[in-house]
Parts: structure tokens; sequence; C-alpha cells
């Protein structure tokens, strides 16, 4: 790392505001606190709108004092300050937050009546009213830091808002940046950009960048030195992906030719369907990079149906055929079940049991590989897949554990990839002497940019058609604040698929009735705001529903089971292999059947509070039924008023089946962390000034750059800034790291 970034800031703001930056914000090094980057700007002449600030969080806000009063306090010694602060800027309805100081010698006398000043606290609710208890404040209209400067650019600077904390306020966060950006030595800071792109981009010198992001004269001079460092962390990014999509071709794997009559040719002669076009053109792809001596990694998107576990079965056969093994990593074990269990029933005669096969070139062995198997069973499907005996070995996670290994693995396929970041991943990799080939697969369409940034180490496919005959399904909003009376209508409606011969899934967005907050796993955990507001009404719960069922004079007679995750594994499979058989009609789940489970039979799918799940687990879920030709309906069952925010979600999903479309409006709605989350980013840092939806071209540009930059030089040799800001992105724990040392 750079000297100087690397320095640590002891030496350049001194010991004591040092330990108080260490101490709060956890940073100790000059790039560390350089690169600590105000969230927003306020403008200095305008007051915060009240109702616009968001409860319980660390804020700071501009506000004008209104009154200003102080009492002595009955119960103990002391004064109570009482200041009212207003938004009002003579326009609308203004908002008022009573801001209570014990003791506060300070604000009675300053907060005079009039006066403008910043505030940071936590704004709490009281009863009706909004309120802020011993807040830190600084008055605005004397900025000691900015002695004799001419008023009215004064009044035109944006001032910075840093995330600050309980203890250390945004404007002491900014006076100390202010004293490092004097002190540190700017000009020695490395510029990781290539000077040909800098030009190009008309950017602004590093040195002048960090002063204006932290000390802008205007909004011009910050959005310009913003700009950079956006593109910056999109190069840097990119050309870590460049550069581990590269070394990763340049490794040497085993080719894994087609068989010219081999087990692939005999399962294709035997598939009772034809390949719809693009599982051809994908299944082509794969063929050909299989028999290639550098290993293929490969994302295979595709929706929900459109048959992306025969492609890889595919692939699969390919690999065994040229005499290796495969391996096939599932998100859970329901699922790893149902895969083995299915691509069995595909490669009928094709498989063999460990038990009956004779050992020909004719079969395969498909082994299942859990870890909540009975001890024996799993030793030897360990057994098999170190001696090689099995040809497919399908699984969850177990197959990550470190005593699991393989004789000749030559393919992992991870279906789902959601679950499974970068690193696990690599751990799969690490499994074979030579690095295997890879096919990930998932129903999560994802846009571009955010293909290119959380998998950008892999080259993509899309099966963008379903097979024919499938009807699209059908799916409805059912508001139950408008209509009461359809809570009972949903079990009717369920009783007449049932007595058409068909199916019913159930889901809820919790296992127990008094485990409140208990919330299945996934994408949709509420946000402490949804959980106020739903507040005292309790959501729909397997066990309880499962027992409001067996009095539910519609489904009289009715095969009813619940299943979730807490279940003993043996149970959660008996439930769905009843399921399968049809001896269950009505499933009562959480999301465990989220992904992949496929039961033909199933027909409609009931989503109780459904606004408790986002878009594309919504999305998923309703993809579980209409599996076989037979139409599928999907209802959306919510408490949430028309027009409530989160009944959007319901809407839009009701509105569409393009699951891109979906994935677009997902990502509007969700939280940038959600989407570069730890377990897709695979541990790295997620982004600071980069929106993946919002910021595409830059993204695209960057890679494009980022790709001609490896290619011409794949050590970067020539671009050591480059190469140090991707070793700093790629391990931000070095930092902390090297102070220690
Ligand atoms: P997903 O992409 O969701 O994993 P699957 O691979 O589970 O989809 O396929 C869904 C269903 O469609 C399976 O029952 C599969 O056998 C069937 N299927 C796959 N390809 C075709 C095809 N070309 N024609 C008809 N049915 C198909
Ligand atoms: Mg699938």
């Amino acid at each position: 790392m750079n000297a100087e970034l690397a320095l640590g800031l002891d030496r350049r703001i001194g010991k004591r505001s040092a330990a108080v930056i260490e101490k709060h914000l956890g940073i100790s090094t000059v790039g560390g606190l350089l690169n600590y980057f105000p969230r927003r700007y306020m403008n200095r002449g305008e007051l915060t709108p009240i109702s616009e600030v968001p409860l319980d969080e660390e804020v700071t806000l501009i506000a004008r004092v209104l009154s200003n009063s102080t009492r002595s306090m009955r119960a103990r010694r002391g004064t109570l300050t009482d200041v009212v602060i207003t938004d009002d800027a003579g326009t609308g309805v203004p908002g008022t937050l009573k801001v209570s100081f014990f003791n506060g010698f300070r604000a009675k006398a300053e907060l005079q009546p009039g006066r403008r000043a910043l505030f940071s606290g936590k704004v709490t609710r009281y009863g009706g009213s909004l309120g802020l208890t011993n807040p830190e404040f600084q008055l605005l209209d004397e900025d000691p830091d900015i002695p004799g400067m001419d008023p009215e650019k004064l009044a035109a600077m944006p001032i910075p808002v840093y995330p600050a904390t309980a203890k250390l306020t945004s404007w002491s966060i900014q006076k100390v940046i202010a004293t490092l950006l004097e002190t540190a030595d700017l000009a020695a800071l490395p510029d990781p950009l290539p000077d040909n792109i800098a030009a190009r981009e008309k950017f602004l010198p590093v040195a002048d960048a960090y002063r204006l992001i932290h000390v802008p004269q205007t909004h011009g001079d910050w959005q310009r030195a913003r700009d950079r460092f956006r593109y910056q962390e999109a190069l840097v990014l990119q050309s870590a992906l460049a550069r581990r999509r590269a070394q990763l071709a340049a490794e040497e794997a085993t080719a894994r030719r087609a068989a010219a009559d081999g087990l692939l040719t005999a399962f294709d002669r035997q598939l009772p369907f034809t390949l719809t076009a693009g599982q051809t053109a994908v299944g082509k792809t794969l063929a050909e990079e299989l028999g290639l001596d550098s290993p293929m990694n490969r994302l295979l998107q595709g929706e929900v149906g459109s048959g992306k576990t025969i492609v890889a079965l595919r692939a699969m056969l390919q690999v065994v055929d040229a005499g290796g093994q495969a391996a096939l990593l599932a998100p859970t074990e329901v699922l790893a079940a149902q895969h083995f269990d299915s691509i069995r029933r595909t490669l009928g005669p094709l498989s063999r049991d460990g038990l009956l096969g004779g050992l020909g070139p004719d079969s395969v062995q498909v082994t299942l590989l859990t870890g909540s198997m009975p001890t024996a069973a799993r030793k030897q499907a360990m057994l098999d897949a170190a001696s090689g005996t099995a040809g497919i070995v399908i699984g969850t996670h177990a197959l990550l554990s470190e005593n699991v290994s393989f004789y000749d693995l030559g393919l992992i396929v991870v279906d789902e990839q959601h679950r499974f970041g970068v690193e696990q991943r690599d751990v799969l990799r690490s499994k074979a002497s030579k690095p295997p080939h890879l096919l990930v697969m998932t129903a999560t369409p994802i846009p571009r940019t955010v293909a290119m940034t959380v998998f950008g180490d892999l080259e993509t496919s899309v099966l963008d058609e379903l097979p024919a005959g499938r009807t699209p399904i059908s799916t409805h909003v059912v508001g139950l604040a408008e209509h009461p009376a359809w809570a009972t209508r949903i079990w009717s409606r369920s009783r007449e698929e049932i007595d058409a011969g068909h199916q019913v899934y159930v889901v809820c967005p919790k296992i127990g009735t008094d485990d409140d907050g208990d919330f299945s796993p996934g994408e949709a955990e509420p946000t402490d705001a949804d959980l106020a507001e739903t507040g005292a009404r309790e959501l729909a719960s397997v066990t309880g529903v499962v027992e409001q069922l067996r009095d539910e004079p519609a489904l009289a007679g009715v095969g009813v089971a619940p299943l979730h995750g807490r279940q003993d594994p043996a149970l959660k499979s008996d439930t769905m292999a009843s399921f399968t058989a049809n001896r269950i009609q009505l499933l009562v789940s959480t999301t465990v059947i989220e992904v992949g489970v496929d039961v033909h039979n199933a027909t409609l799918m009931v989503i109780l509070d459904a606004d408790r799940f986002g878009i594309s687990q919504l999305h998923q879920l309703r993809g579980r039924v209409g599996r076989g030709g037979l139409p599928g309906t999907c209802l959306l069952v919510t408490s949430l008023e028309p027009g409530h925010p989160s009944r959007r979600r319901l809407d839009a999903v009701a509105a569409t089946t393009d699951g891109f479309e979906l994935s677009q409006e997902d990502l509007k709605l969700r939280r940038e962390g959600d989407i570069l989350g730890a377990s897709q980013s695979g541990g790295r840092s997620t982004l600071k000034l980069l929106r993946v939806l919002e910021h595409e071209d830059v993204i695209a540009r960057a890679r494009q750059d980022a790709q001609a930059i490896v290619g011409a030089d794949p050590g970067l040799g020539r671009h050591a800034g480059l190469a140090a800001a991707i070793d700093d992105y790629l391990n931000p724990e070095k930092e902390a790291f090297l102070e220690r040392g």
C-alpha cells in the first residue's frame, strides 16, 4: 500500500484526534479517513424537512429555533431546557421538533429564537410528537472554520454530512478531515487511474478530488469529485474481476470431450420431449467448453421452469462419459433430495444404484450426500465419491466439508446461485486436482450490471423461453383489508382445486405462533419500521395455520401437513415424499419450498402475509405451481391497506410474469447492501459510490477499460496504482493488519 495512505492517523492529526476517530469510526490510517466520504450534502441555506427525517437513526439536520424555555426539574436537581425547532421556511405546513436538554446551559444561551443550527442525534417519537434529547448542535450562522468568508459564497457552500455516530457528530468528523487535508501529503497519493483514462474522462487529479469531496465550495465541486471516485471504484472492481477471469482462464483443466456413443447419446434418445432452442444452444456451448483444457466458468440464467436441470444433467453426462465425475450442489436438503429423485427418474435405466449396478459404461451411479444422512449411509456416499464409483454426486454444502473428496471431479454444478458466494465456489474448485469446470445456475434473473459486478468472474448464458405447453401462472392480490370475507374464500378455492385432483401450497412467513421475529431466512427480513407498523398483528405461521385448517369446514377430509426448516430432516423428506405422492393434498410451509421443488400436480399457491416477502422471493415461490402443463394460480394474501408501499411489491408481482422486469423492480425497492451482501460478493467490501442499477454506463465503461488494461498488462506491472487499489479492495482488513504489525 502507498506509504501515505497506510500512515497512522496520529502522525497527521495528532494522537488525541486519532484516538477518537479510531474509537468511533474504527479507522486508523490516513487512507481510511480520506476515503470516509460524506453520505450526502446539505444546503446551508435550506432547512431540513422534519417530516422526512427518519426515526431512531443518527441524523444531522438543519432547523430554526422557534422557542426556548428552561425550568427546574421536579424529581431531581438540575434544569430542563426545552427548545422547539422548526423547518418552517414560510411554505407549506411547518414541522416542529421538541428538543430537550438536561442542564443544557449552552443550549439555553445559544439556541435563541430565530437562530439556525445543525442538530445531530436520534429523533424519537413520544406519543404523538417528535423529539430529540440532548442532541449535539452547532450554530450555523457563525461558522468558526471559515472566518471572514464572503457571506454569499458561504450561503452557497454545501454542508457535507458524514455517517455519524451517537458520540461523534458529522461536523466533528468534518473538522478532523479538514485538518487531515492540510497535513497529509496529498501530492504523494497514487492515482489508480491510468493517465489516458483520467484525460479522456476529464477527471480531477486525485488530490483535488479528495479536497473537493470533503470541502466543496459548490455543489458542482463534490459532484465532479464524486464522479471520479465512482469511476475509480468501478474500474478497481472490474479490474479485479478481469484479472480473476484471466487467471481462471489461464489455469489448466482436464478436457472432457463428448463421447461418440455414450450415456449422453443414450439419454438424448430416451428424452420424452424435444429440447427448446435455448436448451440446445446452451447445451452446445457447454459441450464445447467442457471439451477445452481451460476451465469453463459459466453462469446459466433461466426463468423458473425453463429447464435448467436437463441442461446441467446433459453436461454432467458428457463429463461422466469422458471418465470424470460431476457434483451438483443444491442450497437446501429438500432440494438436494428432490434433485436426487428427479435426476434418477429422468435417467431411468441409465441410472444405477450402488447395490444393483453392473459396472458397465452404460449406466452411471447417482449418489446423494447430505449432512443429515445417517452416518453409515453418509460414509458409504463419501467412499463412493472418493473411489469414483459415484459418477454424479448430489448434495448440499456438506459437499464442501473437508473430509469429502472425489476421485476425479470434472464438473461442478451449483444450483440456485444466490445462496452461494465466490468463496464457496473456490472451496469447491479446490476439491479437484486440476480446476474443474464450473456451471452456476440461477433462476433469479440478473440485470446486466449486477451480473457484471457480482458474477463478474463468470461468462453468462440465458435460457429465455419456457418449454412449449406451459401456461403462465395467474397471480392475484387478495386484500383482506378491503374484503375480509376472502379470508375463508381462500380455503374453499383450495378445496375446488383439491376436488379436481390437484394440490395446494400454503406459504407462511413464520414457523411458530409464539416465536415472534423468527422469520424464515431469505431476503424478506422485515425492517424495524415494518415491524413497528405491523405491531400487534400476528403473522401467519406454519403451526398456527395447520391448526386453524384442521377446523376449517371447507377442508374437511383433506390431508394437511406442515413443512419447515426446524423439522427433523427425515420428517421433512417424508413429508415431501407424501406430498409428491398426493397422500398430502395441502402443504403448509415456510419458504423451504422456495427453490426448485417440483411437484407437477400442484396448481394453487396461497402465500399468506405475502407483503412480508421480497419480489424475487414471491416470483420464485409461485414458480412452484403450474409446472406440469396444468395452469397454475398464485394468491398473494395481505392485510395491508391498498396503497400501502409494501403492497406495491405485490402489485408488481401480480402484474407480470417477466422475471427480468421484476428483478429490476426489486432492485429499485431494495437497498444496495442487500444486492451485494457478503454472501454474494464473497465477503468483499460493499460498494461505496456505485449503484449497480443507476450507474450501468459507468460500470460498462469501466469493464471495457479493465478488460483492455488486464489484456495488455496481465500482471498490472505497468499499473502499480491500480494494482495496489485492487489489493486494498480485496483485503479490506489489511489496513488493520498493517497497523498492528
Ligand atoms: P428449472 O429451470 O426451474 O430448474 P427444471 O429443469 O426443473 O426447471 O424443469 C422444469 C420442468 O420442465 C421439469 O419437469 C422438466 O422435466 C421439464 N422440461 C425441461 N425441459 C423441457 C422441454 N424441453 N420440454 C418439456 N418439458 C421440459
Ligand atoms: Mg431448478
